[in-house]
């Protein structure tokens, strides 16, 4: 029985383990300690722009957070992209807020300019004035922030950048996550480096920072006895958990550097077939970690399909996946409003996810060769 390629598995770096027995060895086994610091600290000097990191337990607490400081409320509204992991918009719920969703364009998959502006406005005719814009990189792709971000100025709505697939990716010499007001990240055990479980939110000040760290703690005000003014979460990231990260944060970038060798490798195999196309940068000053490399597969004369394909390659135990169905799709968002047309869905019903791990190496890559050539050739 040949072994399972996964789509995106763990792949450990190697000190992790030394700093797992350092939490051991001073008894921190708690959501505080020093690998949450340390893990905290090499994420601020990786993603430079002086941002402030607070550790949490998950990417999806993260965005809960966000959401919280910027201000979102019961019956608010939020612009989310429809296109992406229903991590994203659950934490509107949450905040009882109503998410407003929105299609992509065509060049990165995520949030179209054009339909954000287009909402913004329809709303604010309808008296709403949406309170905060989830803008996600999806599988990695560095959405079009500038277009973004000045539609975000204009009607002063903050942004909050959804980076849990794009650690590592940049766009215009920034790196994803600390664009916009809120940036979030994913330490999943599919994301491109892996707490166990984890995330991390981003801000731009330490006041902020501080915040988060406060309502992920329970609120617990300044007092000797436990009193608390607000409610609090229970968000905190795990010092075990941070000390997985502080080892994945020293081969981070070799993972960034391998995936986007994946992307490459698939680009060359794909060449051959016009009518298929392997999601890649369309410009060059953007750079995606290339988290998960993706196909679209256009209308073709052999009728070869996304189902066929994905089919052969879980027969034969390569993992692959359809993309995320796009939120405004999705049974508990059927009362959602949505602006835009079918490109979201379009891309949903032709496009696969491929195995992209940092960790695939070449003998995974000839029995993947052999499956697609089987199956597009035959
Ligand atoms: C993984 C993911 C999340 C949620 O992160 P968790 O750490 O799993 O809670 C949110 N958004 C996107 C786009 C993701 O891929």
């Amino acid at each position: 029985m040949k072994r399972v390629i996964r789509l995106s598995a763990p792949h450990m770096g190697g000190e992790e383990l030394k700093y797992i027995n350092e939490a051991f060895q001073t008894n921190w086994i708690a959501p505080a300690g020093d690998n949450i610091t340390y893990f905290e600290k090499s994420l601020e000097d990786y993603l430079s722009q002086n941002v402030k990191v607070a550790a949490l337990s998950s990417g999806t607490a993260a965005i809960h957070l966000a959401l919280i400081l910027a201000g979102v409320e019961k019956g608010d509204e939020v612009l989310c992209q429809s296109l992406t992991f229903a991590g994203t918009a659950f934490p509107i719920l949450y905040q009882g807020a109503l998410p407003i969703f929105i299609d992509s364009e065509k060049d990165t998959w995520n949030m179209s300019p054009y339909y954000l502006e287009k909402a913004i406005k329809d709303r604010l005719k309808k008296g709403k004035r949406p309170k905060a814009i989830i803008v996600v990189h999806i599988f990695g792709m560095p959405a079009k922030m500038d277009e973004l971000a000045s539609i975000s100025k204009k009607f002063h709505i903050p942004i909050i950048e959804d980076a849990a697939e794009a650690l590592g990716s940049e766009y215009k010499g920034m790196k994803c996550g600390t664009i916009a007001d809120y940036g979030i990240l994913s330490f999943n055990g599919n994301k491109i480096i892996t707490t166990s479980g984890g995330g991390a939110l981003i801000t731009k000040k330490y006041s902020l920072k501080e915040k988060a760290i406060f309502l992920a703690t329970q609120s617990k005000d300044e007092t000797l006895y436990f009193q608390h003014s607000n409610v609090g979460y229970n968000y905190r990231l795990s010092n075990i958990s941070a000390g997985i990260g502080r080892g994945q944060m020293e081969v981070l970038s070799s993972h960034v550097d391998k995936r986007r060798e994946n992307n490459k490798f698939y680009r060359e195999l794909f060449k051959p077939y016009d009518f298929i196309n392997v999601f890649s940068e369309y410009i060059s000053n953007i750079k995606s970690n290339h988290w998960l490399t993706c196909i679209s597969l256009s209308e073709n004369k052999g009728k070869k399909t996304v189902s066929g394909l994905l089919n052969c390659l879980n027969n034969n135990q390569i993992e692959s996946r359809f993309i995320w169905k796009p939120m405004h799709l999705q049974p508990v968002f059927k009362e959602a409003v949505y602006y835009g047309e079918d490109l979201a869905e379009s891309l949903f019903n032709s496009s696969l996810c491929l195995p992209s791990g940092s960790n695939l190496n070449q003998e995974n890559k000839e029995r993947i060769i052999e499956v697609v050539l089987n199956y597009l050739d035959a």
